[in-house]
């Protein structure tokens, strides 16, 4: 699992890292969220509507589910379930209150906390990437003060100050569990 406040980079660290470790998958959760430019169906997220995620809730199709400034989030079974069926590893990307439910679900996870440098540098970072209004930008930061609070739950905490740099470190996390230590 990999958690920290939005803006903190996770998802360019874990592009990086697919490049660095084999045999790793990335989890495609759901969202009712709506999509930003550039992000595509099954790829970012499966988008949907509260409708059809909350059928999914009730057929059993979660994981975990959490609300997350006022859109759902969930992981679907299906995703982590075929990729441990192949023997590969599974990458979640996902808040805190979804990773203490994981971390109960499945407590062999590997907990990783991606923290940015600094909470100035994570606001300029979040309103540098134009995606969100600024209310959202607020929210965003509010909710980051818990999760930065709750860094110490984690196995492991990855500054990224630079993205090369924190994936040389998750990959190196990976790999270690791999071994067994
Ligand atoms: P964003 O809207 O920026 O894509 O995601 C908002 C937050 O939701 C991020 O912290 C992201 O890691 C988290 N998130 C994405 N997918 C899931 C999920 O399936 N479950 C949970 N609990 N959080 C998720």
């Amino acid at each position: 699992m990999i958690s920290g406040p939005s803006g903190a980079g996770k998802g360019t660290v874990i592009a990086l890292v697919k490049q660095l470790v084999v045999h790793v998958a990335t989890s495609v959760s759901a969202t009712t969220r709506a999509a930003r430019p550039g992000e595509q169906e099954g790829r970012e997220y499966y988008f949907m509507d509260r409708g059809a995620f909350a059928r999914g809730v009730a057929a059993g199709d979660f994981l975990e589910w959490v609300e997350y400034s006022g859109d759902l989030y969930g992981t679907l079974r299906a995703e982590v379930d075929g990729t441990l069926a192949r023997g590969d590893d599974v990458i979640l990307e996902i808040e805190l209150v979804g990773a203490r439910a994981v971390r109960k679900a499945l407590p062999e996870a590997t907990a990783v906390f991606i923290a940015p440098p600094s909470m100035a540098e994570l606001s300029h970072r979040l309103r540098g990437r134009g995606t969100e209004s600024d209310a959202a930008i607020a929210r965003r930061l509010s909710i980051a003060q818990t999760e930065v609070a709750a860094a110490g739950e984690f196995d492991h905490m990855v500054v990224n100050d630079d993205a090369e740099r924190a994936a040389t470190e998750v990959a190196a996390i990976i790999e270690e569990r791999r071994k067994g230590n």
